[in-house]
């Protein structure tokens, strides 16, 4: 009698199996440094180790950075990206900034940081070097208000918040979109580049973040150049990176301030 009173309640009280974030299935044992998803799911994340393309980051060969004039109006040093956008890493961002599993939060943080603390290291060259690359700042693609208030939360910023940790930097609120530039099929790809030119600008308290950057950097080295590291969820074309990074060097070149951008997303396509 009291065997039949108990069993339900020890059933309660047992640890519950942990299923997977991505998958959804039981996980026996939980993958090292992502305790949220199985280790099938883990092993199956595209990272990019070895980037064929030293300007855009991407995987596999890249025509597009090679193209003539096509350097000279890139505003950013150089791209690097976490994983290849496959279908996989297709779905889980859909599930992130559509369906509201912001759960993934902390796993996207934590590629993040990884894909910084790689990124950082390919760019100090060999270990131990004179003046390994390090970044002053880390901020990220803006959502215009309207998008912001619709989705709740700007998955930029979160996954910004994974680098800068990573990059012990501090992560600023710099730059503000003026209106949405994805819903724009009727338009020709020059009028969508030229209003994506002006859609981007610094919010007003930008000078004294900049001020502030500056500041810490003199402590560090007497080298007046800052670097800031501008983060986004996916790098397609690389044409919103560029125009935010093109926003934030004219505002340091009216500050008399020498800036160096570069650009770290969660995927490229
Ligand atoms: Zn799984
Ligand atoms: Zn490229």
């Amino acid at each position: 009698m009291i065997e039949r009173i108990l069993a339900p309640l020890h059933a309660l009280l047992a640890p519950p199996i942990p299923t997977c974030l991505a998958c959804g299935k039981r996980m026996t044992k939980a993958a090292q440094g992502y305790p949220e998803i199985c280790r099938a799911c883990v092993a199956q994340i595209p990272w990019i180790i070895r980037p064929r393309c030293a300007v855009c980051g991407r995987s596999i060969g890249c025509p597009d950075c090679t193209r003539p004039g096509v350097a000279a109006s890139r505003h950013f040093a150089c791209n690097r990206s976490a994983v290849a956008y496959d279908p996989l890493m297709r779905e889980w961002l859909a599930q992130y900034k559509y369906r509201g599993r912001e759960a993934f939060t902390p796993i996207f943080q934590r590629m993040m940081g990884q894909a910084y603390k790689r990124m950082a290291s390919e760019l100090s060259g060999p270990p131990h070097a004179v003046s390994p690359w390090h970044i002053d700042a880390v901020t990220y693609v803006p959502l215009s208000p309207s998008r912001l208030r619709e989705r709740g939360f700007n998955q930029a910023e979160l996954l910004a918040i994974g680098a800068a940790a990573a990059a012990k930097a501090p992560l600023i609120d710099i730059l503000e979109r003026t209106r949405d530039t994805q819903k724009q099929s009727s338009k020709t790809r020059r009028e969508r580049l030229s209003d994506m030119k002006s859609a981007f600008q610094l919010q007003p308290h930008a000078a004294d973040v900049f001020q502030q950057i500056l500041s810490r950097r003199r402590t560090l080295s007497k080298k007046n150049e800052i670097k800031i590291l501008l983060i986004d969820d996916v790098y397609t074309t690389g044409s919103t990176l560029n125009y935010c990074s093109l926003a934030l060097l004219q505002a340091c070149t009216d500050l008399g301030i020498s800036a160096q951008m570069y650009s770290l997303t969660w995927a490229r396509s």
